[in-house]
């Protein structure tokens, strides 16, 4: 039951008549249901890592198997699906719409799924209850706390039904309270059975995981 399978993925940069291999052979598997932190310092990787996974770009080489799927053989289109259905991003900067409620940063891209109105906002209430905003609903981001904020983007990140939480440095814009009480929400989504990978450079973050796998100089090392 692995959800991701990488076996020597490569990838590099082309920096002028330079190129810079950014990722060296990297393997790694994480099952369905873990909660896994991706640690490493600035410039190992993180995030080149985070896209592949994330079917935001792909290898130069090597396998990458997503919940069964060969993601190498696939085209832009193909890839956006895949991403769209499989992944929820939850980004340091949360990515809201400013101009726009708490509620409808939710509800919009359910109704660009297809869903209808109705049930649209009635699954982003329920997703926000489930972040435990029911009372911040109708607040705009800047009208709302960096944790509150991030649990808006938490609760769209979870509106596809993902098979994955991908969350690129959660706590990096928020205080030590707020971002312990962000950790405390993955953990208690990760009980619910959600597979959750968290990319950071802070070890302090990472522990609160269930594995902690690091990257360093463009491979890793599991710990
Ligand atoms: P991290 O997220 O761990 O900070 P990144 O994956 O962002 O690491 O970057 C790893 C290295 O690759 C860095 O040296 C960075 O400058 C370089 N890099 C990242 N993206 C690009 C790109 N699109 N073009 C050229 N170099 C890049
Ligand atoms: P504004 O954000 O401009 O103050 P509203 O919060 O009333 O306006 O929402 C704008 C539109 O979003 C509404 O006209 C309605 O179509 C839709 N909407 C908001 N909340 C709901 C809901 N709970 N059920 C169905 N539609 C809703």
């Amino acid at each position: 039951n692995n959800m991701i399978y990488m076996r020597d993925i490569v990838k590099s940069y082309k920096i002028g008549k330079n190129k810079l291999t950014v990722l060296k052979e990297v393997s790694l598997e994480i099952k369905a249901g873990e909660f896994v932190a991706i640690l490493g310092p600035s410039g190992s990787g993180k995030s080149t890592l985070m896209n592949i996974i994330g079917c935001i770009d792909v290898a130069d080489s090597g396998e990458y198997i997503l919940k069964g799927e060969n993601i190498k053989a696939r085209n832009e289109d193909e890839l956006a699906h895949v991403r769209n259905r499989e992944i929820g991003f939850v980004f340091q900067k949360f990515n809201l719409l400013p101009k726009y409620k708490a509620i409808h940063n939710v509800a919009f891209p359910l109704l660009l799924r297809g869903l209808g109105k109705e049930q649209a906002y009635k699954k982003a209430t329920r997703l926000l209850e489930r972040v435990g905003l029911s009372d911040r609903m109708n607040h705009k981001p800047l009208e709302l706390s960096g944790g509150e904020q991030q649990r808006v983007s938490i609760a769209r990140a979870l509106s596809g039904g993902p098979s994955i939480l991908l969350a690129d440095e959660p706590t990096g814009s928020l205080d030590s309270k707020s971002g312990s009480e962000i950790i405390e929400m993955f953990l208690a989504l990760n009980h619910e059975g959600n597979t959750i990978v968290l990319i950071t450079h802070d070890l302090n973050v990472a522990k609160q995981a269930k594995r902690i796998i690091h990257v360093r100089d463009g491979k890793v090392l599991e710990q």
